[in-house]
């Protein structure tokens, strides 16, 4: 899951996210810019989690004529699987 492909993870949590990395510069060569994108281009931040089912954000991801999709978007995913009804 990376920053800014889902509205629960918006682009700006990539602030927080560089700050638990440490000098990325240094380390591998990463800026973030003032727009919260990434230098090199191209490059792409996130976490990666063991899960039981293969899972990949473009699942949940409306965006139509994305070049980069790596799964079809399921309209009905985020509800059946993620949304906890607190009302009941
Ligand atoms: S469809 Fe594109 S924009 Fe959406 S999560 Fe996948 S790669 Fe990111």
């Amino acid at each position: 899951m990376s920053p800014g492909s889902l509205k629960d993870w918006p682009l700006e949590e990539q602030i927080p996210l560089f700050s638990l990395l440490g000098d990325t510069r240094e380390s591998i060569g990463v800026s973030l810019t003032e727009s919260l994108l990434m230098t090199p281009t191209k490059t792409i931040s996130g976490i990666w989690f063991a899960t039981e089912e293969s899972f990949e954000s473009c699942q949940l991801c409306p965006r139509e004529e994305c070049p980069a999709r790596r799964a079809p978007y399921d309209k009905d995913l985020y509800e059946k699987k993620y949304y906890k009804k607190t009302s009941e």
